[in-house]
């Protein structure tokens, strides 16, 4: 494996589709100076571009599927590779199961990093797929907002200007699928964490600011 550097705090956000996970590990990254991997985007700009593996990407996304570990590990090992002078990172929809746990620990090992907490946002189901149908993405930016939660000031244009559109794969049938898949899976990644001593269990329910006042303590708790 090729030498890359990573520093003293890394941190997993997990939680089901919806959980607002990706918005606490913006907050995360931006007050503790992290990096942000967040896999869903990082395949989604794989699958838009003219990359070899983009159409094989978008297929296993658009029916709501995993892609395979071997894609994961590339992704994983290039964005940290890219990140010197990070001061950690926060993973964002990795780990899906242990094998993507075990990942994320072995690269990070042969760093001489650890995962240091592993944080769960709960939300129930009905919340999770009320949040999924609707939520919004800028398809210039990227940028996420939710139609209840948390509309752009913009109506149906991002803050850039950009047109917010669903996510091809924010369908019922896909985000159903999607639920199952995680909720099949994570179960056993939460043992794991529970057994590491990392794990953190935030009820994800409540408003942003609450949640992550809570994640700040956690997090802050590492040093001491
Ligand atoms: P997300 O934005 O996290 O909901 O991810 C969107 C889609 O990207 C998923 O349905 C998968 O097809 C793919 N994906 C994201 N993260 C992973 C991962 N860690 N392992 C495998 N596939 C992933």
């Amino acid at each position: 494996m090729t030498v890359f550097w990573v520093d003293n705090m890394n941190i997993v956000i997990l939680g089901p589709q919806g959980s607002g996970k990706g918005t606490q590990a913006a907050f995360l990254a931006k007050k503790f100076n992290l990096t942000h991997i967040e896999t869903g985007k990082l395949l989604r700009k794989i699958a838009e571009s003219d990359h070899p593996l983009s159409q094989q990407v978008r297929a296993i996304m658009k029916e709501g599927s995993l892609v395979s570990d071997e894609i994961l590990q590339v992704i994983l090992e290039q964005t940290i590779k890219n990140s010197e002078g990070s001061l950690g990172f926060v993973f964002d929809g990795t780990p899906r199961d242990v094998k993507q746990y075990d990942l994320i620990k072995s690269i990070l090992e042969s760093q001489g990093g650890k995962i240091d907490k592993l944080i769960l946002l709960n939300i129930s189901e009905e919340v999770s797929l009320k949040r999924l149908t609707s939520r919004r993405t800028c398809e210039v930016c990227g940028n996420v907002y939710n139609l209840i939660t948390s509309p752009s000031p913009n109506g149906d244009n991002c803050e850039c200007g950009g047109k917010l559109v669903q996510r091809e794969d924010d369908t019922p049938e896909s985000i159903k699928k999607r639920l199952a898949t995680y909720h099949e899976r994570t179960q056993a990644v939460l043992k794991k964490a529970a057994e590491d001593g990392i794990l953190v269990e935030i009820d994800g329910e409540r408003a942003p600011d609450l949640i992550f006042s809570d994640i700040v303590k956690e997090v802050e708790n590492i040093y001491g």
